[in-house]
């Protein structure tokens, strides 16, 4: 594959059926910045699972749901914050905007009861009420003969964000 070509592939390509490389990768910071926030192929293959496995059954339970933050290059996660250890930065990981509190605690233990997942947080930064959903998903290991499942299952629903890592939520 041709790594050159599908970095310039259009962003309105197809990530699963109802989510694009667009929605996944776009960053009102990247935008302001001027980073081109753009996935190599193997992010893109793992944001693919993580459409499959998370965010469109999630869509299929609760109607059209908004990425607040898909991928980040390195630059655009320093921009906006994150840890060097996010998962962000693999294209394994999404913010899913909460319409209220009620909204956000069904989808935390629909994904929690139902799907497959790595880590799930109901990040929230004390004080302010500005909450959010994280969610992300690894794919399997394969190793001669048989086939690793990686993922942790890790839910935590009092997410509290870290005084270093604030700025993230106001901007993605
Ligand atoms: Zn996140």
């Amino acid at each position: 594959m041709n790594r050159t070509n599908l970095r310039d592939a259009p962003v309105s390509r197809m990530l699963s059926e109802h989510f694009s490389l667009r929605e996944l990768c776009t960053s009102g910071t990247a935008v302001r910045l001027g980073i081109r926030n753009r996935p190599d192929e193997v992010a893109v293959s793992r944001l693919q699972l993580l459409c499959e496995h998370v965010l469109e059954p999630l869509r299929c339970r609760f109607g059209v749901i908004r990425i607040t933050s898909g991928y980040r290059c390195p630059q655009l996660n320093r921009a906006v914050g994150g840890s060097p250890r996010s998962q962000h930065l693999r294209g394994e990981a999404a913010d899913i905007h909460i319409s209220n509190i009620e909204v956000g605690q069904k989808m935390f233990r629909f994904i929690r009861e139902n799907l497959d997942f790595d880590q799930l947080l109901f990040e929230h930064i004390r004080g302010n009420g500005v909450c959010w959903l994280h969610v992300s998903y690894r794919p399997a290991e394969e190793s001669p003969g048989k086939i690793v499942r990686t993922n942790r299952r890790q839910a935590i629903y009092n997410y509290v964000v870290p005084p270093s890592l604030r700025r993230k939520a106001l901007a993605c």
